[in-house]
């Protein structure tokens, strides 16, 4: 059972979608994207979740429609999206269209954020944004470190050094959607004078012949079509590859890489809880008992199940799309001019970190919960591949895992509401005294000596190199 052969869509109707946020002109672009998910975003998911292959093709009808490049400047070319533009998008292409493409359509809008940010002036970012949709150039966000796991804004093996032809960088990534596929990488790196301090960071760009992807390698539970995977960069680049500046990469991290990709993740992890909706609720309200003359949909426990499931996704995207359009008004509407203007200008990471990462949070739990009800409501049709909720079910898992998780993201919320922004020790750099002499008030005296011995044997060694 594929897309929606009667022209008109099955799932949840209009009375259920907070339009009042979105421009006319979003609207009309709602309306495109469904149409173009109906004729070739749902039907590819169908088949690049059975092949197990890349949706290069949907992400060709993304670049049609002008929407790669979408939150970059108009001054280049583009539509100059605001956060609730790319919400309702990343949103529209999960539900309708395709989860994998989603997630692609996400990591590969994070990095055009890191990029749009620090474009002004720099002539080849500003060449790419201007053939991005033109040349179907499709990027991703290759951050995440093998030894640190989803703690991705903490890259131990990496590292990046000045050299005559400008940079050459070392970095190795865990995972990355699009790996092997993507036309262009945004990675970031400790900085060239890097000295322990992994707060230290830089972003750089890479084109796909100097980075080392695993295209072909994803074997996962869901997702099939995303081809995430590891990267490996050792390369020699031009001066103007870096993004920024040295040092720049935490700041882009708070200022643009952490907010914009929180606003997608909602996009894309609400899309696919309501999809999940959407597909039970054309099954319920078909299947009948024919005993008792009823349809699935006529027992009240299921429309108890839907009326939760509903509210959940309400309370979801509400959040999501508030907190959207909070984040246009603090920036011109998603206006970049403001960082041109002033680089260090920080008008969402000051007032809405804490709000952006709860926003995935509650996504990512809405997907990750609902479509489970869902196919307990359609029964054993809905274990079954051509109802579609099976593909849902298996997409639907990975939001929560997705960095931040959503372990790490409850225990930041609760640590920084408990005890201030300040008590988030992003790299680990903070000494828990506390601990510490609690830990030694457990030494006899012997191991008190030699703890004092180790420590003042380090200290002598670090004088000594320092003379
Ligand atoms: C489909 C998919 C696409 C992806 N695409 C990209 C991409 O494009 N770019 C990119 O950079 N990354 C990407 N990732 C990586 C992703 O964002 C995470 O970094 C990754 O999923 C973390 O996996 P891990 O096995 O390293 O988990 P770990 O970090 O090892 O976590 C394992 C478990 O420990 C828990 N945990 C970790 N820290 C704490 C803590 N402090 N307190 C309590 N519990 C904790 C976690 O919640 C989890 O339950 C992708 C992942 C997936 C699944």
């Amino acid at each position: 059972m594929t897309g929606w052969e009667d022209g008109k869509y099955y799932g949840l109707g209009a009375d259920f979608e907070p339009d009042w946020f979105l421009s006319e002109e979003q609207r009309q672009l709602r309306a495109e994207l469904i149409e173009l998910c109906r004729t070739v975003l749902r039907p590819n998911a169908i088949e690049c979740d059975r092949t197990k292959t890349y949706p290069r093709a949907n992400l060709e009808a993304l670049a049609k429609l002008r929407l790669l490049a979408a939150i970059a400047p108009k001054a280049y070319g583009a539509r100059g999206e605001n956060h609730v533009g790319i919400l309702m998008i990343a949103e529209t292409i999960a539900r309708y269209g395709c989860p994998a493409t989603a997630l692609i359509y996400m990591m590969h809008t994070v990095a055009v954020a890191a990029l749009a940010y620090r474009a002004k002036g720099n002539k080849e970012i500003e060449s790419l944004l201007r053939r991005m949709d033109s040349e179907c150039l499709v990027g991703t966000a290759s951050y995440t470190d093998p030894e640190t796991g989803g703690h991705f804004w903490y890259p131990k093996m990496s590292g990046a050094k000045r050299v005559e032809e400008g940079w050459h960088v070392y970095k190795k990534s865990a995972w990355t959607t699009s790996s092997g596929y993507a036309d262009w990488y945004v990675s970031q790196t400790t900085s060239p004078d890097f000295d322990g301090n992994y707060g230290n960071l830089s972003v750089f760009l890479f084109y796909k012949d100097e980075v080392k992807g695993s295209a072909g390698k994803w074997d996962a539970m869901g997702m099939h079509g995303n081809q995430s995977g590891p990267v490996e960069i050792d390369a020699t680049i031009p001066a103007d590859r870096i993004v920024g500046w040295p040092g720049d990469g935490a700041l882009s991290n708070d200022e643009t890489v952490d907010p914009v990709a929180m606003i997608l993740y909602a996009g894309a992890y609400n899309g696919i809880g309501l999809s999940s909706i959407d597909v039970a609720m054309r099954h319920v309200t078909k299947k009948a008992h024919v005993q008792y003359g009823r349809r699935v949909a006529d027992y009240p426990t299921i429309q108890d199940t839907f009326g939760r499931a509903i509210m959940e996704g309400s309370a979801s995207r509400l959040y999501a799309y508030a907190l959207a359009q909070a984040l246009d008004g603090a920036t011109e509407g998603g206006s970049w001019d403001i960082y041109y203007r002033d680089p260090k200008a920080t008008p969402r990471s000051s007032k809405f970190a804490a709000w952006c990462f709860q926003a995935k949070f509650l996504a990512a739990k809405f997907a990750y919960e609902v479509p489970d009800k869902m196919l307990q409501a359609c029964g054993g049709r809905g274990y079954m591949r051509d109802l579609e909720l099976e593909r849902i079910v298996r997409d639907s898992k990975a939001g929560w895992i997705m960095a931040p998780s959503n372990e790490v993201t409850a225990q930041l919320i609760g640590k920084w509401g408990l005890f201030g922004a300040g008590a988030i020790d992003w790299w680990n750099q903070r000494v828990d005294e506390p601990v510490l002499m609690n830990e030694l008030g457990k030494l006899d005296d012997e191991g008190r000596r030699r703890i004092i011995d180790k420590l003042t044997s380090e200290l002598e060694t670090k004088k000594v190199a320092a003379e």
